[in-house]
């Protein structure tokens, strides 16, 4: 089957939950799946099919009926994944299938019940136990990670502000393929651990929608778990081997329209479908074979999983049934999905020394932080022997093995710890002494008691600063895992694995049993080709059988085309119908942008608008491109040189033939001094004035202030009061010997 040496293909496994309670009450019906575990088939039986209408029969590399237990599962289809990421290789387990057939329960399960934990929480105990035995020039690092697909945006579980945090990009390298930037990655020591951020992750699932189980069925769940181990080689160099493994639980893969969703809901569904027929045509273009082009950028999950699927990685599916006959068509569906995706090949290989090894910073920052330690004990002990009198020897080996060395350090630090407490007693006995002296000064005194005082204080910070070096030192240590430590209890895990490799080799004889029981079928079909008939009846008689065999099959094939036919039909009915419903969304858009955005508005967008693939989103370009954004703001538009704004070329002469102050751009309110007469004239009138206008004067002196105001409108109101009773006055003053005259 296999194409080149190093190629292997996608395993397909089947399982099939129980009835339901729901399920059982609805009628005597049964279910519509049967499995032959032993051959490794599953028999679909069409509920609305006449009896004498052959059954569907699928093979597979395992199956799994309603009986089977999780450990089954694990053991046989999903111990060698996990044992091929410990070796350095990339692993992917995904669970397919409609929503409520257990793909959450295969991948996950119930946590408390050891007999119902999932595919995951088995995982993370055969990589810490894995660890715990394994030779202790092994350094592991293990880092995991929780991320959502979800409407088409990928979401990282383990931010705490998971619900509000933006969408993150996928990027791709050449070292370690697609990933996602910015992830959150924890590293975790132990199986505890891990299941914390498991949890956590998932309370973040639960928390980001009402109904957990709505939101389930509609996001993708991926929780990746990256294995580090440094090995001595061969060479006396240590190597880095990473292995990667996605944890892949789907979104359901039943048809939305079935549900009868609308508007918003539809879109959603629509986003849904997109990944997981993505899905579907990027494993139709593998298993073909022919296609040169394989759809994998059509979504981000395909994306995601692009090495899985016909690339560096081991993958297992997991498609899961439910038993009941009113979903026929989506267990059709899945099985024939399930039946494309054995046909691709994927090249894994061991990822062997990447340069973005966590594992190899981790190690170098230790070194550091010990050479920084070891230097500083070393200075305290040379200071040590220079109090004790001795001359410091090291000892000139280098080639010190790492074991001496740890325990010349312990000594070291030994001695050093002895050093502080000597050197603190002995500055608190000449503290005393400097007290005792009764010969010495006051003064005198006082300043060496204040000088053996800081040399106790700095004795106290230099000891801090190494303890809190050391502590640095630790804290890092203890991320790396050295096999052959106590992580869990070593010789009852021992006996564990044991018999668990019992039970291995059990499971693999009886796998090549069924090997060579298909194989005898099968030679027992070409025998019976290949014999001599001795009558030519007989021959008839087996020929006639042989065609009866050959007619079923071509019905049974030609049924297959009718369905594939049908459903074909079905999926472009349901395309065109959302196709509608998008055409009908995107003609209501138009006629808000016809009738309420002015064309020059809607150019100037659609200008600015650029589509980034990267998003699978349309983005505006900033306005002013940023380099040329200084001199664009300097420069004025050619209307308005020499002018304070634009100005128009009719305006411009009708300036200079003086014409009306509209036409002005600028100062049409003149803001220079009023030149109106000076009131003094108005007031030199009435003094000249007949002696009979002055007695309308003197009767009327409001009114004629009145007057006067309206016209100096251009003075200030205070001035134009004093002014104007001034005016007034001097009309009286000058009125009255007039009148007196
Ligand atoms: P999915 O994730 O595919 O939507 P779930 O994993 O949530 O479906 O399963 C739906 C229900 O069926 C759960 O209550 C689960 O416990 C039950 N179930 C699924 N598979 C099995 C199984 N193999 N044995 C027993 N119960 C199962
Ligand atoms: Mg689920």
């Amino acid at each position: 089957m296999s194409k080149n040496k190093s190629s292997e293909s996608v395993k397909v496994v089947v399982r099939c939950r129980p009835l339901n309670h729901k399920e059982e009450s609805n009628g005597p019906a049964g279910g519509i799946v049967q499995m032959d575990i032993r051959l490794g088939q599953v028999i679909l039986r069409n509920p609305r099919a006449p009896a004498s209408e052959p059954q569907k029969t699928f093979t597979f590399d395992a199956v799994y009926d309603a009986n089977s237990k999780q450990r089954d599962l694990y053991d046989e289809s999903v111990r060698p994944l996990i044992d091929s990421v410990l070796a350095g290789f990339n692993g992917t387990i995904f669970a397919y299938g409609q929503t409520g057939t257990g793909k959450t329960y295969t991948m996950q399960g119930a946590w408390m019940d050891p007999e119902k934990r999932g595919v995951i929480p088995n995982a993370f105990d055969h990589i810490f136990t894995h660890i715990s035995r394994s030779q202790s020039d092994k350094q592991y690092l293990v880092r995991a990670s929780y991320l959502e697909i979800y409407l088409e945006e990928v979401r990282d579980l383990l931010d705490p502000k998971h619900g509000n945090a933006r969408a993150l990009e996928l990027r791709e390298s050449p070292e370690s393929g697609v990933y996602v930037r910015d992830l959150t990655s924890c590293v975790c020591k132990s199986i505890k651990e891990i299941e914390e951020v498991m949890n956590m992750g998932n309370q973040a699932r639960a928390v980001g929608a009402t109904d957990m189980n709505e939101h389930s069925s509609r996001s993708h769940a991926l929780f990746l778990i990256t294995v580090e181990c440094s090995q001595p080689g061969p060479d006396g160099r240590k190597h880095i081997r990473v292995g990667r493994l996605n944890l892949v639980d789907l979104a359901g893969s039943e048809r939305q329209a079935k549900t009868g969703v609308q508007g918003e809901r539809l879109k959603e569904a629509a986003k849904i479908n997109l990944s997981l027929s993505a899905l579907g045509n990027v494993i139709s273009a593998l298993a073909d074979g022919r296609s040169s082009h394989v759809p994998y950028r059509d979504s981000k999950l395909t994306r995601l999983l692009q090495d899985s699927l016909g690339g560096n990685a081991k993958t297992v599916m997991v498609a899961t049934l439910g038993p009941s006959p009113q979903h026929y068509d989506e267990t059709l569906t899945t099985l024939r999905y399930a039946n494309r995706a054995k046909n691709i090949q994927n090249q894994p290989r061991v990822n062997e020394d990447p340069k973005d090894a966590l594992l190899r910073e981790f190690q170098r920052e230790i070194a550091r932080l010990r050479a920084q330690l070891n230097h500083r004990k070393w200075r305290s002990k040379q200071k040590k022997e220079q109090v004790d009198g001795e001359g410091w020897e090291r000892d000139g080996d280098e080639d010190t093995e790492a074991e001496e060395e740890e325990e010349e350090e312990e000594v070291v630090e030994k001695e050093v710890e002895e050093y502080v407490k000597l050197e603190e007693q002995r500055l608190e006995m000449e503290k005393e002494a400097i007290r005792g002296d009764q010969f010495m000064l006051a003064e005198e005194k006082q300043r060496l008691l204040g000088e053996k005082e800081r040399m106790m204080g700095d004795l106290r910070k230099e000891q801090e600063a190494t303890e809190q070096l050391t502590a640095k030192y630790k804290a890092m240590e203890s991320k790396l895992l050295v096999g052959g430590k106590n992580i869990i209890d070593h010789t009852n895990e021992q006996q564990k694995m044991l018999e668990m490799k019992r039970h291995e080799i059990a499971e693999q004889s009886r796998s090549e049993r069924e090997i060579q029981q298909q194989m005898l079928m099968q030679d027992e079909e070409t025998l019976e080709l290949r014999e001599t008939f001795t009558s030519l009846q007989q021959e008839v008689e087996a020929k006639t059988k042989k065609l009866k065999k050959l007619y079923a099959k071509l019905q049974c094939i030609k049924a297959e085309i009718q369905d594939v036919n049908d459903e074909h039909v079905r999926s472009r009915q349901e395309l065109e119908q959302t196709q509608n419903e998008l055409t009908r969304e995107l003609k209501f858009k138009y006629l808000i942008i016809e009738n309420f955005i002015p064309p020059e508005e809607k150019n100037k967008i659609m200008n600015r608008l650029t589509f980034d693939p990267e998003e699978d989103q349309w983005k505006f370009q900033p306005l002013v491109p940023a380099e040329s954004k200084s001199s664009q703001m300097k420069k004025r538009p050619t209307s308005a040189v020499g002018y304070k704004r634009p100005i128009s070329q009719y305006a411009r002469v009708a300036i200079a033939m003086g014409a009306h102050s509209r036409y002005r751009a600028e100062n049409i309110m003149f803001l220079e001094l009023d030149m109106t007469p000076p009131n003094t004239a108005s007031l030199d009138r009435p003094a000249e004035a007949e002696p009979n206008q002055s007695h309308s004067l003197d009767n009327s002196p409001t009114k004629d202030r009145g007057v006067r105001k309206s016209r100096s409108w251009c003075q200030t109101p205070k001035s134009m009061a004093s002014s104007s009773s001034n005016a007034s006055l001097a009309a009286c003053h000058t009125a009255t010997p007039m009148a007196a005259q």
